[in-house]
């Protein structure tokens, strides 16, 4: 996937509507192990960044990636913004040219990485970490972006079985068991949008 040639506005679009069709799904897995505004919240995040999409289109890629992070930290809000934020914010510095020349896959494990710093989370802590961690142990296999999708809606799922050790849910401890994080399945649902946008993508080049 060449940085350089990302369709911006088709993502932007294509992560509002995965977002946009599920709002009550994610307010109502956050009414079960926290407060109910994940919904919420992810659409605020999505409509500030349709808000800003001709800004962002005209930068270089690195950089509209790094200002979707900062958009996404002050409209997203609440536990996620600043999770959100982190990983884009960090992606973009990582492509940044003279940034060390990371690739995309390298970028995006540090982004992971500074992910879990942010939230002092690690893997199994039922939070967005575990659909995150997922996709960049694909990326190095690299299966492809229907196989790489079709694996984020499974990490989502098992996060069911999870006890929450971060966040609002891990006040419920053992009652947080049973329940999909809201963070992980709204991390799903970008992940999935973004593969099926560049996928179409590939396919128009053909
Ligand atoms: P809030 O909990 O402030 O209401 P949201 O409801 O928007 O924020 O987001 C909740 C989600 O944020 C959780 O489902 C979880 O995936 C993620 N989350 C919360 N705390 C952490 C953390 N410390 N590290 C990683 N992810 C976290
Ligand atoms: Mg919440």
């Amino acid at each position: 996937m060449p940085p350089d040639t990302l369709p911006l506005l088709d993502l932007i679009e294509e992560c509002r509507n995965a977002i946009g069709g599920n709002v009550d799904l994610l307010c109502a897995l956050d009414r079960e192990i926290g407060d109910g505004d994940h919904g919420t919240n992810m659409q605020r995040g999505m409509q500030a960044l349709v808000q800003n999409q001709h800004e962002l289109a005209a930068m270089p890629t690195w950089q509209a990636i790094e200002e979707i992070g900062m958009i996404l930290v002050s409209s997203i809000g609440g536990a996620a913004g600043p999770l959100y934020g982190t990983l884009m914010i960090e992606l973009g510095r990582g492509m940044k040219d003279g940034g060390g020349g990371q690739t995309f896959r390298q970028s995006y494990a540090h982004a992971v990485d500074a992910v879990g710093r942010r939230g002092r989370a690690c893997v199994g802590d039922k939070t967005l970490l575990d659909v995150l961690a997922p996709v960049r142990d694909d990326l190095q296999r690299d299966p492809g972006l229907p196989a790489i999708a079709a694996s984020a809606r499974e990490a989502a799922e098992k996060t069911r079985d999870l006890l929450a050790r971060r966040g609002r849910a891990s006040w419920l401890g053992d009652r947080s068991i049973g329940h999909v994080d809201p963070g992980a399945q709204s991390c799903a649902l970008l992940v999935e949008a973004i593969c099926i946008c560049l996928e179409r993508g590939n396919h128009d080049d053909r």
